[in-house]
């Protein structure tokens, strides 16, 4: 075998057969490579999304697009403007595999199945002559004056440039560090919290449409549906901060207060309304009368949480439990004790500081052909399918700015 290749790729994930492919139809005389250390490449996106492969997400608007990513807001804008939601869908598209767009604005193949994903990009990889090397893990990466020496677990290589493809991989962090890159200390993204409380204890299932969520003692707030868990609470409110707040949240250890504003009013607001209930619902138990659209169980938790008990009518209580019942519903704290995987899909935060890339042509700065795409880099989105955007953009944008002679 020729180990000597014009580019080679390291990593067969996401971002690595996405470079790979568009770099190949580009040149196609160049020889292209992927190390990939794995029996098989592509396991993340098999898993990904329940095993459909959530590709992308609807949203057509790069500035939009942005905001969905904790690390890489900035960054990824311009990028954006070059390839985006639109192109990811055309670019399968042109290659026979259609997405469809869920309510929520998560994009799916239409099978349903990720590897309708891993076909096209097996397909593609080797009508255009990628070679594509397993059980290749790569061990130490030397810059020569031109060109890089590949060491890997069967071999050298030598190629003129490079794509760093490795997702998560903390001993290529510490290649790429020797290399001269700043790398950003991992900490995990995306979870749900854990959290012991007699207001959602017996109560898992039960989703509360739109609430506010503040961390107490910081500046991290979000909003949006919460879902009450065996362990505690998910779902965007929860997994926005989880993204958001991962630096901060990890520096508390997992531990750390929320407010949770059930019902998106202000307190002095919610005591009137209450005021008005009991006028309105006089003879009628508290307890069984639910208000606001909340979940009846969980409305039935903080009418208990306010000293108020499943007896009382409306026309029985007091200020006192009024008042508490408005802050129950208005400003809820809860104490958070750890944190728990999402749905098995955890992403990282960390990775190459965004200082060190040229996000024109998400080339080094720190060594000329040195390219890196994907979760290798400090960048990281929420649930949705935009961590796989942010792997197609990087990964487009890199092979679109590479030159051979
Ligand atoms: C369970 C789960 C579900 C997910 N679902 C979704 C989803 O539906 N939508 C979404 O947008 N995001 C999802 N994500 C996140 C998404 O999978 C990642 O952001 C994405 O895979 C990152 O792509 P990547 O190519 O950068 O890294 P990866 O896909 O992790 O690929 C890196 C590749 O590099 C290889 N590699 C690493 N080190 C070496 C080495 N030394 N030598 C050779 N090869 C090496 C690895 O084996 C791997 O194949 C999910 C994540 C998980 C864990």
């Amino acid at each position: 075998m020729n180990t000597e290749k014009d580019i080679i790729i390291i990593g067969g994930g996401a971002a690595g057969f996405f470079a790979a492919i568009n770099i190949a139809e580009r040149y196609p005389k160049a020889s292209v490579a992927i190390l990939e250390r794995g029996k098989e490449g592509l396991q993340k996106v098999k898993i990904s999304g329940g095993g459909r492969c959530n590709v992308t997400h609807a949203e057509f608007i790069p500035s939009e697009l942005v905001q969905n990513y904790p690390r890489g807001e900035k960054e990824l804008l311009g990028p954006f403007h070059t390839f985006m939601t639109g192109d990811t869908i055309a670019w399968f598209e042109e290659r026979g595999v259609a997405l469809k767009i869920e309510e929520d604005g998560r994009m799916f193949p239409m099978s349903n199945s990720s590897q309708t994903i891993i076909d096209c990009f097996l397909e593609e990889a080797e009508k255009h002559k990628v070679e594509v090397l397993y059980n290749h893990a790569v061990k130490t990466v030397k810059a020569l004056e031109h060109g890089f020496t590949i060491t890997t677990s069967q071999g050298d290589f030598y190629a003129k440039k490079l794509i760093f493809a490795t997702g998560s991989n903390p001993k290529i962090w510490d290649i790429l560090q020797d290399l001269g890159h700043r790398i950003v200390p991992p900490v995990p993204s995306l979870f749900t919290f854990d959290i012991k409380d007699d207001r959602i204890k017996g109560i898992p299932g039960v989703v509360a449409k739109h609430v506010d969520v503040k961390v107490v003692g910081t500046d991290l707030e979000s909003n949006g549906p919460l879902l009450i868990t065996h362990v505690g609470m998910s779902a965007p409110a929860i997994l926005k901060l989880s993204a958001f707040g991962a630096v901060a949240l990890a520096k508390l250890n997992y531990n750390f207060e929320i407010e949770i504003n059930f019902i998106q009013q202000d307190f002095a607001t919610c005591v009137e309304e209450l005021r008005n209930f009991k006028q309105e619902f006089a003879k009628k138990t508290v307890f069984n009368s639910a208000q606001f659209d909340l979940p009846k169980r969980l409305w039935k938790t903080l009418v208990l949480a306010s000293k108020i008990n499943d007896q009382e009518r409306w026309a029985d209580i007091n200020k006192r439990q009024l008042d508490n019942l408005a802050a129950q519903l208005t400003k809820a704290l809860f104490k958070v004790t750890g944190k728990s995987t999402f749905k098995e899909e955890f992403v990282t935060a960390g990775g190459v500081d965004l200082k060190d890339i040229n996000f024109k042509t998400f080339e080094s700065k720190r060594l000329p052909n040195l390219y890196l795409a994907g979760e290798v880099i400090n960048v990281d989105a929420v649930t949705g399918g935009f961590n796989f955007q942010n792997a197609w953009t990087s990964a487009y944008m890199a092979s679109a700015s590479i030159t051979l002679p």
